[in-house]
């Protein structure tokens, strides 16, 4: 085991987010559709002859020990695999713009997970590691396979859909950063005016409808009173004015995303949004991949 594991590690957006109730725990129960993408970092690990788990990436301010979820999703893979004195060395090629709401460092937990279970020979099956992801954090379980999902509860509770049909992603990223904890504490405290209608999104999965799909995607963390959203707004107003089906905030932001069936109106929108915001991207769907 002394060869290199390597592991995309793809990000995810919400075609869809709810907030369905306020749980004792202080936890919200949510209702996502969510959705892989091809924009992904490069996630690559070494045995080590020490004990220590460290990451090593290419931005100084990504936290190298137990901060960064990769390390943490490796310590727990060791204690359950019954070898916690592993030592373990992470480089992460990071393309995946942070506090942007496409789960970053969810994705690099959960290709640790499985990068990690393929150089035990397929020690665990696909439930036991997403257990072992939500132990990480709420998205970690979503990124073990990805693909097309319904998430429910904290973001564990996976229900895998029908593929989104083939389409092309604009996804950018202003320049600030939103905070999920404080979001959540803005959302406790207004009444939500709009629901996305997650039933529907469902159905029009079924029935491979992007339109009706596109026309159902909604946010409820758009509706928080928050100056920051009148800019994630604009990006919205750009995205659909430029031919995309459908716009929308990704988690708790602050990117944006378009959704498109033609390229060509795709290129024209990456174009014009990144002489604005260097942090635009163009993606396509990421299939789930079978662990
Ligand atoms: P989510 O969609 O899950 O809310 P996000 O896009 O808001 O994620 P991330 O980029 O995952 O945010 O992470 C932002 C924070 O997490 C930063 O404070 C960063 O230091 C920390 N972090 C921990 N591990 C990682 C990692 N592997 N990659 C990037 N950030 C990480």
């Amino acid at each position: 085991m002394r060869e290199d594991i390597i592991e995309k590690a793809y990000a995810k957006i919400n075609i869809s987010l709810d907030v369905t109730a306020r749980r004792d725990d202080g936890y919200h129960d949510m209702a996502m559709v969510m959705q892989t993408v091809s924009l992904c970092d490069d996630v690559r690990l070494g045995f080590t002859d020490g004990s220590r788990i460290f990451a090593r990436t290419n931005l100084p301010f990504i936290p190298s020990d137990e901060r960064n979820l990769a390390v943490r999703a490796a310590k727990k893979f060791f204690e359950a695999a019954g070898e916690p004195e592993r030592g373990l060395c992470i480089r992460i090629d990071k393309r995946i713009p942070g506090g942007a709401g496409m789960a970053g460092g969810s994705t690099d937990a959960a290709a640790v997970l499985r990068g990690l279970n393929r150089a035990f020979g397929n020690q665990f099956g696909v439930e036991r590691l997403e257990e072992l992801g939500a132990e990480v954090g709420s998205d970690v379980a979503f990124c073990v396979r990805g693909g097309t999902m319904l998430a429910r509860g904290r973001g564990e509770l996976l229900t895998p859909l029908p593929p989104l049909p083939d389409c092309v992603f604009v996804i950018c990223k202003p320049q600030f950063s939103i905070s999920t904890p404080e979001l959540f504490r803005k959302l406790d405290q207004v009444s939500l005016r709009r629901h996305p209608d997650t039933v529907g999104i469902v159905s029009a999965l079924e029935r491979a409808n992007l339109g009706d799909i596109c026309r159902r995607m909604y946010n409820v963390f758009e509706d928080v009173n928050d100056r920051r959203m009148r800019t994630v707004t604009a990006i919205k107003n750009v995205l659909i004015d430029h031919g995309a089906l459908g716009a929308v905030m990704t988690g708790t932001g602050s990117a944006v995303f378009g959704l498109y069936d033609d390229a060509d109106a795709a290129r024209k929108t990456f174009d014009a949004l990144r002489r604005e915001w260097r942090s635009t991207a163009m993606a396509k769907i990421m299939p789930r991949i079978e662990v």
